[in-house]
């Protein structure tokens, strides 16, 4: 398997999210990526964000890893290979005001280490991951929690729509958007991602 290639995101994939935030529902998956220096891993250490940028807030999303193209035809188990949980972390006020001004959100969304992952795990097929809440303990109290059920666009529609326009292959990932529940990050902050009740990762927030 290829090191990680292109890291997609997916804003805006769940109603409950896009209205705390006072955003339309998308009729088409509202797609956006994230340069590679902005991975992290969630293995117990410290992640340094920003700290003099406005806030930081916490996403947890459902991460796929792809092992191979994308054709016609294919379901999702034939396209990937592995699955993690991740944070993308946002700079909020910047977002807002790139929003306002019209630009695209790659300063808000992409700097070194707003898209951390656990470690990968084989994927056990779409139904299983249904059958699984995935949550993100912030300081051990639970934050978010989400089921890729509730998605507005499923995994097949977004591996489709990310090979037809921005293309899709071995070692690409895709964070699939995050459930409501977002929230500020703050220095020294804990947060502790699960599948189900299976911790896969954690983390310490350093902002400087
Ligand atoms: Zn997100």
């Amino acid at each position: 398997m290829k090191p990680v290639q292109n890291i997609y995101c997916v804003g805006r994939n769940y109603v409950k999210h896009a209205k705390e935030l006072n955003n339309e529902i998308p009729s088409s998956p509202l797609m956006f990526s994230k340069p590679t220096h902005a991975l992290a891993e969630a293995n117990g250490g410290e992640i340094v964000l920003p700290g003099d940028r406005g806030s930081v807030h916490y996403e947890a999303e459902f991460v796929i890893r792809l092992r191979q193209p994308y054709e016609e035809g294919m379901s999702v188990e034939d396209v990937v290979d592995s699955m993690a949980l991740g944070i993308d972390f946002t700079l909020r006020d910047v977002q807002d005001q790139l929003r306002k001004k019209g630009q695209p959100w790659l300063l808000s969304k992409g700097f070194p280490n707003s898209a951390v992952i656990t470690p990968f795990l084989p994927f056990d097929g779409e139904a299983a991951c249904q059958n699984q809440d995935f949550s993100l303990l912030r300081n051990e109290e639970r934050v978010q929690i989400g089921n890729i059920r509730d998605m507005i666009f499923d995994l097949h529609t977004l591996i489709a729509y990310t090979a037809t326009h921005l293309g899709a292959g071995e070692g690409d990932i895709i964070f699939t958007g995050t459930p409501e529940g977002v929230g500020p990050v703050a220095h020294g902050d804990h947060y502790t991602l699960l599948c189900g009740t299976n911790p896969l990762g954690n983390c310490t927030i350093k902002l400087q």
